[in-house]
């Protein structure tokens, strides 16, 4: 079966889940969007508003900057990745999500590093790092490097909305990070 066929069931079956107290305060599951049999996989934190009310990963203003960092550093838009988070559905107030709902949610992401099978899944900020990479350590200590995880390399960078608070050493050092992970896709010119 298809790649996109066996998302889209995996993702139906995520718009119904109820493992985790989050799915009583969600609008909608943010399952994950872009290309199936995409290289590159970028994964974040949890959806926000924005996210919860349309149904898409990173739409607000975190989610312009993935763009255009997507368009500036790889010239690729969204749709040639793949997008999803390590929480499928928005913590109340924008809080971190905790570590039962990460538990409770940590299979549909494995099951989607699984069927996307990218060469590079490119972590943002400490939460997708953490648990992908299996550590403690934070992500000011971890990035700048790649890491062999299962068959894929991850690169882990700062989330988005840190490039936002932090400005430019942030924003430049997460340049250089996707320059990393657009060369072990082969992407580079
Ligand atoms: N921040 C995230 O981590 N994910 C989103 O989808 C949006 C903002």
């Amino acid at each position: 079966m298809a790649t996109g066929t066996r998302l889209a069931e995996l993702a139906a079956i995520a718009a119904g889940c109820t493992r985790c107290p989050l799915a009583a305060t969600r609008t909608q599951v943010v399952f994950g969007v872009g290309d199936p049999d995409a290289d590159l996989l970028f994964v974040g934190e949890a959806p926000g508003r924005d996210e919860d009310l349309q149904g898409i990963p990173f739409v607000g203003r975190s989610g312009q900057l993935l763009d255009r960092l997507l368009a500036e550093e790889l010239g690729i838009t969204r749709d040639q990745v793949y997008i999803a988070n390590v929480v499928k559905c928005r913590p109340p107030d924008n809080r971190d999500p905790k570590p039962d709902e990460i538990a409770s949610c940590r299979p549909y992401l494995e099951e989607q590093v699984t069927l996307i099978a990218p060469k590079v899944v490119v972590t943002l900020g400490n939460f997708a790092t953490r648990l992908l990479l299996d550590t403690d350590q934070g992500i000011t200590k971890l990035r700048g490097a790649v890491y062999p995880v299962g068959g894929v390399q991850l690169v882990p960078t700062f989330h988005p909305a840190a490039a936002l608070r932090g400005g430019g050493v942030v924003l430049a050092q997460m340049r250089a990070d996707l320059v990393r992970a657009k060369q072990l896709t082969g992407l580079a010119s």
